[in-house]
């Protein structure tokens, strides 16, 4: 009797459960869900997540609202992620830094491989070599000739150790041989204002954002970090065809939320964001901002996280052989 009461309870237990579970997949998202962009507002992750952001909310139902938690190249909002409940209302949109942050730091606050759930993979933008617009070189050759001269007199500005912009100056700075001045901001949305302000002199940033100001004549553009020109800035050579042979660093975006949330939200991210990669208005903002969305089959966990296995594994051999780390 005592075990038959026993069961009873058990298998009551057990359907209340399935049915929390069914009615929880059915409802999520029931409230806001955050996507949390590790960059400052203004940037060039921050203006992707933006368009997706807002793509979702329609699919979902509910507000995806976009938090700027920059700092430290991006790893303190990763970092947010990594703790977050893991009930699929935190998401993390972040680019290739993801991935190479797991090597230029030693130590990180949190598990690059394993504290995620991976939704699917975005966009790819290669990045620009941009300067003040009085900045006196007049093309990329000159551009690398004058580094070459006035060094540390030359002030490089960049989202934070760690980001992609850090990474395409060390690049650039281990490939000439040359150290130049490096000024860390929380994002290059920030580090964009003084650029146009003519406070730095220097930075490399994803198209997306210096696109706009290189068509207004705003700042002066050098080069183009993909190994072929982009068709959107055709006049731009490559820093490869410029003497740094081989120099590719193609900034890719993905988005995450944390381990352990349940299938059902990952699904309906996931399908939210091929919505979203679907949608006409999506595409011509991205084409506006020379980003390149991926190919559907791309929007998928498994593919994301192949994808950040491979690029930890292609980054890890040319950092170490820079010798260059963020702590
Ligand atoms: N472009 C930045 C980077 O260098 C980040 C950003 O603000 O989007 O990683």
């Amino acid at each position: 009797m005592l075990i038959r009461r026993l069961f009873m309870t058990l298998a009551a237990g057990v359907s209340l459960m399935l049915g929390v579970d069914a009615f929880a997949a059915d409802a999520y998202p029931a409230q806001p869900v955050t996507m949390v962009v590790p960059f400052a507002a203004g940037g060039p992750t921050d203006t992707v997540a933006r368009v997706v952001a807002e793509s979702m909310t329609r699919t979902v139902g509910q507000q995806v609202i976009v938090e700027n938690v920059g700092g430290a190249g991006g790893t303190l909002g990763a970092g947010r992620v990594a703790r977050a409940d893991p009930d699929g209302y935190t998401l993390l949109l972040h680019h290739i830094s993801q991935a190479t942050s797991a090597v230029l730091y030693r130590k990180l606050p949190y598990d690059t491989l394993a504290d995620f759930a991976p939704v699917g993979l975005i966009a790819e933008v290669p990045m620009a070599i941009v300067a003040r617009a009085d900045l006196p070189p007049g093309s990329i050759g000159e551009l690398l000739d004058y580094i070459r001269a006035n060094k540390d007199e030359v002030t490089y500005g960049h989202a934070g150790i760690g980001s992609a912009s850090h990474l395409c100056g060390m690049l650039m700075m281990d490939a000439l041989k040359t150290p130049m001045t490096t000024v860390p901001y929380k994002g290059t949305g920030p580090a964009m204002t003084d650029l146009l302000g003519g406070q730095i002199d220097l930075m490399c940033d994803q198209a997306t954002s210096s696109i706009g100001h290189i068509k207004s004549g705003k700042v002066k553009p050098y080069a183009v970090t993909s190994t072929s020109r982009m068709s959107a800035l055709p006049e731009l050579p490559t820093l490869d065809e410029s003497g740094l042979d081989g120099f590719e660093l193609t900034v890719w975006y993905g988005l995450y939320t944390t381990k352990g949330a349940p299938r059902a939200a990952i699904d309906k991210l996931q399908s939210a964001l091929r919505a979203a990669l679907q949608e006409p208005k999506v595409l011509e903002r991205f084409a506006d901002l020379a980003t390149q969305p991926v190919a559907l089959d791309q929007v998928t966990p498994e593919a994301l996280q192949q994808r950040l296995e491979q690029e930890i594994a292609r980054w890890r051999p040319i950092i170490q052989a820079a010798g260059v780390y963020a702590d």
